[in-house]
């Protein structure tokens, strides 16, 4: 259940950000995850600031390093060989990851910032 504590992560980060700046609810926010999280958003965000919020999703780039030449580099999408030097053998270094990338909240009296 990685994907679950990963969300839940999500939204400790997104409601301590929202209380700090005394938001009444969550809006919108965008994070860099998997898109599996999008499902447990959904479940967990109930009763929560975020209940109802957009959340955007991006991966993260992994990086990769090369074992044979030691020369770094990142992946877009599919697994390619070092383009260095052509190797297969490599190691991936981040990715694995996500973080807060923008966030949009609701205080008292405001009108949300856009709808669609
Ligand atoms: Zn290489």
């Amino acid at each position: 259940m990685h994907e679950l504590a990963v969300t839940e992560s999500i939204l400790n980060l997104a409601e301590q950000y929202a209380r700090q700046a005394q938001a009444q609810r969550v809006t919108d926010l965008s994070s860099i995850v998997d898109d599996s999280v999008q499902f447990y958003w959904e479940l967990i965000s109930q009763g929560t600031l975020c209940e109802g919020s957009k959340l955007h999703f991006q991966r993260v780039p992994a990086r990769l390093i090369c074992l044979d030449c030691t020369g770094e580099y990142t992946l877009d999408g599919e697994l390619v060989p070092c383009p260095t030097c052509g190797s297969s053998k490599v190691k991936v270094t981040s990715g694995d990851q996500f973080y807060l990338d923008s966030i949009e909240i609701e205080k008292n009296g405001d009108a949300p910032a856009s709808q669609s």
